[in-house]
């Protein structure tokens, strides 16, 4: 089945080579002018990815972001000019999965696009497995399926699609380091585009959740010169 994409973005000629390149990659695309808009048909039907513009004449990108973000089961790549580099790390710590900077190499995008189906195609499938949707890992378990984190104390994290996708990754190879690379793009090697970033903001995030001090992590380690590991042995069972 085709993949949906909604783009929201006010300059037409941007709607234009974005709809165009990804159809031809086999998505199905459809463009809105408006945060208005695109509200609208998330609301009617959501879309497997929404990208969306952060300078929309009506709305700043970052309320449609941040209105979504705490149920969103769809992909979110968030487009920004090179100077709004403060929007861009909020985007990421609502929950936008990437962000783009305009002007972009399309297959920059085409690549995006395709880590970020691609997590969230494994976050659903992970999710849907019943045997296998709860990771408990020191005191957290983590629940694929509704996206909680829950401490042995009681205390009760909930994570963003995006964050989720992530955790996903080291729960799935404990105590092993995975690189800023393969977490971003989950070890599709045919791009070579700078996501350290993206993944790190990701990670803090994380760690302010899951951590005792996140300055001083115990759980998601830093390797440096190599990328990360979650530092403890993993428990899978089923969802109650
Ligand atoms: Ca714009």
């Amino acid at each position: 089945m085709k993949k949906r994409i909604y783009l929201v973005e006010d300059e037409l000629d941007i709607c234009h080579m974005v709809r165009g390149l990804l159809e031809t990659y086999g998505y199905d695309v459809a463009t809105f002018q408006t945060g208005r808009d695109g509200r609208a048909a998330i609301r009617r039907e959501a879309p497997d990815l929404l990208i969306v513009d952060l300078v929309l004449p009506d709305m700043n990108g970052l309320d449609l972001v941040r209105e979504m973000w705490s149920d969103v089961r769809f992909g979110l790549i968030v487009l920004t000019g090179r100077t709004e580099v403060s929007d861009r790390v909020l985007g990421l710590e609502l929950g936008a999965d990437d962000y783009v900077i305009k002007p972009f190499e399309p297959r920059e995008l085409v690549a995006r696009v395709g880590a970020v189906l691609r997590r969230h195609d494994q976050l659903l499938s992970a999710a849907r497995d019943a045997d296998l949707s709860r990771a408990t890992f020191g005191p957290w378990t983590f629940d694929v399926g509704n996206l909680t984190l829950t401490r042995d104390d009681g205390r009760v994290e909930n994570l963003t699609a995006a964050e989720a996708a992530l955790l996903l990754m080291f729960a799935r190879a404990p105590n092993r380091v995975l690189s800023r690379e393969r977490l971003q793009t989950d070890g599709d090697d045919a791009d070579d585009f700078p996501y350290e970033r993206s993944i790190d903001v990701r990670i803090s995030r994380l760690r302010k959740k899951i951590e005792v001090d996140p300055r001083k992590p115990q759980l998601i380690k830093t390797v440096y010169g190599a990328g990360y590991v979650l530092a403890k042995d993993v428990t899978w069972s089923r969802a109650r």
